[in-house]
């Protein structure tokens, strides 16, 4: 018992010191490259030349929020270049595109970072280069006056997800020596692209440079730009996505200095450096990396940061210009109400109708991230088949939805309109982002049905076929038990019998009738109205019409495993389960009877509960 005991001890132990792949992975490089020591510190601000040549720190955000961290990840350092594209993007949030792509070109220089030249045009060649990027504070600065270094530092903040600081004698060591920057300030406003004072916009850059992060925070910071803005950690939307790809873009074709072509070349993730040791890289919908090694080359970059790059960009094939993507994968299942129908149970007149029917609606189910091409590729399904009265789009497994997916939905709905086909999106609420995002698009969507749940969507849809072949649904009362497919076999008299056991009951809608979990105590036939079977957690399972009995599980369990609730009011013949038992006693083939009765309907749901499996796992 002992020796068991601590195997399994040692077999908990083993597996919480087991580390994920990807980490394992940042754990290598990081024992890797710290046996790198070429390059340099920056001492050009003297202040810079004071860190630590071997603090080496690697972290890497998910878009869902998760961070990993190797080595001195939380040492702090400043951010220098890499506050560039964030204050671009903030620039464009805060001036307006029209204003920021007025005044700063997009081209790459092929100049180092500090070079004292505009472009032909007189303005910067791009925002990550200095020029650029004093000309943004310049913008900020003219946005928001004095206040402009204090929304700054909180914008970098919010990207980073938590305050951040400023270190004060980097600063100053910067300010007092910043005479290149100068040079370049004066440039601009000599081409009028600074029109405030060049101090107080220096100041600004000066500042901003100098604000203090770590590796981690980098990481979360490239993370949020790879997220199309919305910080992964904290959920908050910094910027908009306009402003992000806009920077990104920036960033591949100027993030790393004079070697960005090598770089967008060789590794392909946007990325971005810093003369204090930081390197941000951010892949676009997958992650962000932060590193911090304080030994640069001779263009100004980390030198392990840039072999930690380049390592995940080759160990994991992730250049982003080396993606495929198979649009098939949006869908899950592809079927017809003859395939799998509603839960709701049909009275024979209903089957049939449906039954000769079954092509007119059809549902497709899509899950995960809908792509462009996932919607073109459904669409070219729908366009390929008969097209039936009603599509029900299910997209409770979707994830997100680009705005072009979202656009070209929109669009095959308003085709669909035009040739009298009704969709429907199950799975979706009128609240939630991804309707917002359909309904740019589309004028009217009042035109589109929405259900939040499939089952309820099919059995509307359902619902509409049965009336338009002129079966009628809810108005319907069955007051004989010879309808009852449970009692199907008995003679009148054993019939006659078992009413005379019973009460007639009604309901209000929205009563409960059966409890889950609580000892069964009756039997019941529908005789009017209409009720749902719902498990504790709120699937609904059956939605059951008149003609139909529930709580008959009962003859083979003890206790009822779902609640029985009146959706519209209600009358149900109760039969208590002790007479019902003493009539099966006394009547040994009617009792045999309903048995069978109930195996076979217990068949007929296992047949549906397979069916849908097989949809969804069918490829
Ligand atoms: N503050 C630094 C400078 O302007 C930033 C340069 C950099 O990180 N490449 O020189």
């Amino acid at each position: 018992m002992n020796t068991l005991r601590s195997a399994e001890v040692q077999k908990a132990n083993d597996w919480a010191a087991s580390k994920p792949p990807l980490l394992r992975f940042l754990t290598a490089c990081h024992a890797d490259f710290s046996a790198e020591t070429s390059g340099a510190v920056a001492d050009y601000i003297p202040e810079l030349g004071k860190a630590d040549p071997d603090h080496f720190g690697i972290s890497l955000a998910t878009l869902d929020g998760h961070v990993y961290e190797v080595g001195d990840t939380r040492v702090p350092f400043t951010i220098q270049s890499i506050s560039k594209p964030f204050v671009f993007a903030l620039a464009l949030d805060t001036l307006g595109a029209t204003r920021v792509e007025g005044e700063i070109g997009v081209e790459p220089s092929g100049d180092p970072f500090n070079s004292i030249r505009l472009n032909a045009d007189n303005h910067p060649f791009n925002p990550m280069v200095n020029a650029g990027a004093i000309a943004c504070s310049g913008l900020i600065r003219e946005a928001k006056g004095d206040g402009a270094f204090e929304y700054i530092r909180q914008s970098l903040g919010r990207f980073a997800g938590r305050d951040l600081d400023i270190d004060e004698a980097v600063y100053a060591s910067e300010s007092a020596t910043g005479d290149r920057n100068r040079a370049i300030g004066y440039l601009l406003r000599n081409s009028t692209v600074i029109r405030d004072d060049v101090g107080a916009v220096l100041d600004v850059y000066f500042r901003q440079c100098s604000v203090l992060v770590t590796a981690r925070d980098i990481a979360i910071m490239a993370a949020t730009l790879a997220n199309r803005g919305t910080n992964p950690v904290t959920g908050e939307q910094v910027t908009t996505p306009y402003a992000i790809s806009r920077t990104l873009s920036v960033m591949t074709s100027s993030g790393m200095y004079d070697y960005a072509g090598e770089w967008i070349y060789r590794v392909g993730i946007p990325a971005k450096s810093g003369v204090g040791g930081g390197i941000l890289a951010a892949l676009p919908a997958r992650l962000g990396l932060g590193s911090y090694s304080p030994r640069l080359d001779r263009h100004g970059n980390s030198v392990r940061g840039i072999k930690v790059c380049e390592a995940l960009s080759s160990h994991y094939d992730l250049h982003m210009l080396n993606r495929s993507d198979d649009a098939r994968n949006s869908v899950i299942a592809d079927y017809n109400i003859g395939k799998s129908s509603s839960r709701r149970s049909r009275r024979p007149h209903e089957q049939k109708i449906l039954a000769a029917h079954h092509e007119d609606v059809r549902i497709v189910e899509l899950v995960g991230t809908l792509t462009f091409s996932a919607v073109d590729y459904v669409s070219r399904q729908l366009a390929a088949q008969p097209r039936p009265h009603f599509i029900i789009f299910d997209v409770r497994r979707v994830a997100a939805m680009t705005r072009a997916s979202a656009r070209l939905l929109a669009e095959g709905f308003q085709e669909l309109a035009a040739f009298n086909v009704t969709a429907i999106l199950s799975g979706i609420k009128r609240s939630s982002p991804q309707w917002q995002t359909i309904g740019e698009w589309v004028e009217d969507l009042a035109n589109v049905r929405n259900f939040p749940v499939l089952d309820d969507a099919i059995e509307w849809a359902e619902d509409q076929i049965v009336y338009r072949h002129g079966g009628a649904i809810d108005s319907v009362e069955v007051t004989e038990l010879s309808e009852q497919p449970l009692l199907a076999g008995l003679s009148a008299e054993e019939l006659a019998l078992l009413a005379s056991l019973g009460t007639i009951r009604t309901y209000q809608p929205g009563e409960r009738i059966i409890a889950a979990a609580v000892p069964a105590v009756s039997l019941f036939f529908l005789r009017s109205g209409v009720v749902h079977v719902r498990l504790p957690d709120g699937i609904r399972l059956a939605t059951l019409t008149a003609g139909m009995a529930f709580g008959e599980m009962a003859l083979l369990e003890t206790h009822h495993s779902a609640d029985v609730l009146a959706d519209k009011s209600v009358t149900a013949l109760e039969v208590p389960l002790p007479d019902f038992l003493r009539f099966r006693e006394e009547h040994p083939r009617a009792g045999e009877r309903i048995m069978r009765n109930l195996a076979q309907l217990l068949a007929d749901r296992l047949i549906v509960a397979n069916t849908k499996m097989n949809l969804l796992t069918a490829t």
